[in-house]
């Protein structure tokens, strides 16, 4: 039933019958990061009473219990994503840390001088700036496709860049400011028909849609699990197998070597092990394994659907509202985000607003300056749901906008430096 999705597992997230101010918590910041299900906290804390150790050092049966959770959290993620190899899943702490793994790596093993690096517009900056910087310091030129008002890269536009220079695209699946969904399988394809790996910022795919890794052409797909009702501190850097035996090593130290000496060669393990320097996050892993379980339980047409009805219900409350406009169009395949702006009102003072009834939403560039820029808006304010918000929810949110006024929040924003 679609209409019930929300109400269903709303007990399954303790955090949620939270007060503030005497209103019950309506939290709508979800592509920030999703609230946790109970079976997710018990796994990671039911990780450290029953089989917390070091993986892979110790010879006792507690050590071989850790392991094994890990492989199988790995296995987990490879099912999820459809990847062909369980060695294809690279525990990182999150799509941060994959990009810049990725950019530190390969990229400066395969971007030279003259060569180019080929970014959308609407790039959080997370997958704009370690292509940035490696393209500052090999003296390459950063090639940035244009979006369009809709919110999409056209995939023509993007096909007409990957000329002779080009040795690596990095684009996003899903916008972390509009929800909206840029067509990456057939991105992919126009690149790979010029010779070019493309690089997936999945951080706001995964929450919302099944993600086959082999369906997108994806060479290497990135997100965060605390995104996607699993913990912080997790996330993954699928690579295709080929490709991740060619990254050097990236951070080095335990678990990354055969044979060391201190003059002679030092002999690095394959991937996963070699990118996976020191004691990884293996709660966090099993956690993240246990959330996806949980999305599979509810399954991803339920899941979609969700995000269909309470997608079309804010741009129909925000339609409602004198002088507001949606940006881009979120509702041609609905990805849980809705992001708009009211004429003459900044948007923290409607965020403060939302937020004196309750309601938690982010406001202002979504750390995608660049993107927002192009929309001729200070910002924006982001309403971002996840399996649990319902359609009352919606419905307060559009109760609370209609006596939002200008100026209406006087304090300073308190993360004003996260912009
Ligand atoms: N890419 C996108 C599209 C995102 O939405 C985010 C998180 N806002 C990131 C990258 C960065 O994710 P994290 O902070 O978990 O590393």
């Amino acid at each position: 039933n679609r209409a019930s999705l929300g109400d269903s597992v709303r007990s399954d997230f303790p955090i949620l019958s939270t007060t503030f101010s005497g209103n019950q918590l309506v939290y709508l910041d979800n592509a920030a990061t999703s609230q946790k299900p109970r079976r997710v906290l018990d796994a990671l804390v039911g990780y450290y009473h029953q089989a917390n150790a070091n993986i892979g050092r110790g010879y006792y049966q507690l050590s071989h219990r850790s392991t094994d959770s890990y492989d199988r959290a790995r296995s987990v993620v490879q099912g999820a994503l459809n990847a062909e190899h369980a060695e294809e899943i690279v525990f990182v702490p999150g799509t941060t840390a994959a990009l810049n793994l990725l950019a530190d790596t390969w990229g400066r093993a395969i971007v030279g001088a003259g060569d180019q690096v080929v970014v959308t517009g609407m790039e959080h900056n997370s997958n704009l700036l370690p292509w940035r910087r490696l393209c500052d310091a090999a003296a390459a030129e950063l090639v940035v496709v244009p979006a369009g008002q809709d919110g999409r890269v056209r995939a023509e536009a993007f096909a007409d860049a990957m000329g002779p220079r080009v040795r690596l695209a990095a684009v996003t699946h899903v916008s972390n400011v509009l929800g909206t969904v840029n067509p990456v399988s057939e991105m992919a394809a126009h690149a790979h028909r010029a010779g070019v790996p493309i690089v997936v910022d999945g951080a706001q795919a995964v929450p919302h849609r099944r993600v086959d890794v082999r369906e997108l052409g994806a060479d290497f797909y990135c997100f965060s699990g605390h995104k996607a009702y699993g913990p912080m501190g997790i996330g993954v850097l699928y690579g295709r197998r080929d490709l991740l035996h060619q990254l050097p090593p990236y951070q080095v130290g335990g678990g990354t070597v055969k044979g060391v000496s201190t003059t002679g060669p030092v002999q690095y393990v394959p991937a996963p092990a070699r990118l996976e320097a020191g004691t990884p996050h293996v709660a966090g892993a099993v956690a993240l394994a246990e959330a996806f379980g949980y999305l599979s339980d509810l399954g991803w047409e339920a899941i979609q659907a969700h995000d269909e009805l309470l997608v079309r219900a804010a741009v129909d409350a925000i339609g409602r509202l004198p002088g507001a406009r949606v940006l881009g169009d979120p509702a041609v395949e609905p990805s849980g985000i809705v992001s708009f702006v009211v004429d003459g009102i900044h948007p923290y003072d409607i965020g403060g607003h939302l937020d004196a009834h309750g309601i938690a939403v982010r406001c202002g560039v979504h750390c995608a300056n660049t993107f927002v820029d192009t929309f001729g808006v200070v910002g924006t304010v982001r309403l971002s749901f996840g399996v649990y918000n319902t359609e009352s929810e919606v419905d307060a949110v559009g109760r609370a906008l209609r006596t939002v006024q200008p100026g209406s929040w006087t304090r300073e924003h308190p993360n004003e430096r996260f912009l």
